[in-house]
């Protein structure tokens, strides 16, 4: 149950290592001559602390620059830019997933969905927010409320179940989550 085995401080943070990825160092070991497996003969000095880490994240990579691409997409009309190295872009998906109360999967399908709505939003299109239902009561046909950047409620009986009876409104994320909590997760594989 409990953990254990901890390798007792010897691991930095992951998101820390995702930087070293882009070190010199990294980058000059990675591209040099690629002598297989096992093999003896790299005695000498560089030698990153945490080379095997290093080495499993590096292939991992793919998932990690596409999860990275991916949440500076989704970044979007975002106030704040997402940091341009890969451990702090990758600290604040994780940070605006939390917000939004998901894991990082769930929020990067949820902000796929809100990058295409924002863009017909954008263009003028607000009826495709008349397609979601509300997260609260379920109603269809929320209205788009350019002036506050909200879907909102119709339902006058979902708005007397708020404090001040004043009609609930959600951000695009917001939606975009609630929506990719309802979908049925696809088989995987
Ligand atoms: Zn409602």
């Amino acid at each position: 149950m409990t953990t254990r085995r901890r390798p007792a401080g010897r691991v930095p943070n992951p998101a820390k290592l995702l930087d070293e990825l882009d070190s010199p160092e990294w980058l000059e070991r990675s591209q040099g001559p690629r002598s297989g497996s096992g093999g003896a003969g790299t005695g000498g000095g560089s030698a990153p602390v945490n080379v095997r880490l290093l080495q499993h994240i590096a292939n991992c990579d793919n998932a990690v620059s596409g999860f990275i691409a991916r949440a500076r997409e989704a970044a979007g009309d975002e106030s704040a830019p997402m940091p341009a190295d890969r451990s702090s872009a990758y600290q604040e998906a994780m940070r605006r997933a939390a917000e939004l109360g998901v894991d990082w999967q769930t929020y990067m399908a949820a902000m796929a969905w809100r990058n295409s709505v924002e863009s017909e939003l954008y263009m003028g299109n607000t009826m495709v927010v008349r397609r979601e239902p509300c997260p609260e009561c379920r109603t269809v046909g929320l209205v788009w409320v350019s002036s506050i950047s909200r879907a909102s409620c119709i339902n006058r009986h979902c708005a007397a179940g708020t404090e001040d009876g004043a009609p609930r409104s959600w951000t695009v994320a917001q939606l975009a989550v609630a929506r990719e909590r309802r979908v049925p997760l696809k088989a995987a594989r």
